[in-house]
C-alpha cells in the first residue's frame, strides 16, 4: 500500500524543505492524557508545552487547513468540541513528525516538528515571532503564493 504524496508539486519544481541544517530536533516526547499535555525538549534545550486545545487547533491536515487555496474546517473558527480536543494517542511518523488522535477519531494531522517548534507557545518563542512579523511577515506568505 502506497500513500501518495499529496505535497507533490504538478509544477515539478522539485522537494523543498529539505533544508535540515540546524533545526531542532525533539529528544524527549511526553504526552500527559491526564493533563492534556504534549511536551517536548529538544536537543537545543528548548522546552515546548501545548495543551490539548491549542495542539488541535494546529492540525495542519487537509480537512483541517484547507488545500489549494481552499479554506478548511478550522478556517471556519468551529467550536471545538471536547472529544475534539481530547487527546488520545501520539504517534510518531517517521523522524520528522508527530500524529495524535483525537477523542472524535481524527488522526490525520501530521504535526512536523519544525512545525511544533515553529508554533511553540511558550512567551520567548511568541515574542520571538511577534517580532519577526513586524519585520518581515509577508516573506513566508510570498513563498506560499508562489508554489
Ligand atoms: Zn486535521
Ligand atoms: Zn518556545
Amino acid at each position: 500500500m502506497t500513500r501518495p504524496g499529496r505535497a507533490a508539486r504538478p509544477d515539478g519544481s522539485g522537494p523543498q524543505g529539505c533544508h535540515n541544517g540546524g533545526m531542532p530536533t525533539p529528544l524527549r516526547i511526553h504526552a500527559d492524557r491526564e493533563a492534556g499535555t504534549l511536551a517536548i525538549g529538544w536537543d537545543d534545550g528548548h522546552e515546548t508545552t501545548y495543551d490539548a486545545t491549542q495542539l488541535r487547533w494546529l492540525c495542519p491536515c487537509a480537512y483541517c487547513r484547507g488545500e489549494a487555496g481552499l479554506p478548511g474546517w478550522l478556517d471556519s473558527a468551529p467550536t471545538l468540541t471536547a472529544q475534539q480536543t481530547r487527546l488520545i494517542d501520539i504517534r510518531l511518523v517517521g523522524n520528522y513528525a508527530l500524529a495524535p488522535s483525537w477523542g472524535d477519531g481524527h488522526h490525520t494531522g501530521y504535526y512536523t516538528f519544525d512545525l511544533l517548534r515553529h508554533h511553540c507557545p511558550c512567551p520567548e518563542c511568541t515574542a520571538r515571532r511577534a517580532a519577526a512579523e513586524s519585520v518581515a511577515g509577508t516573506a513566508t506568505e510570498r513563498a506560499r503564493e508562489t508554489a
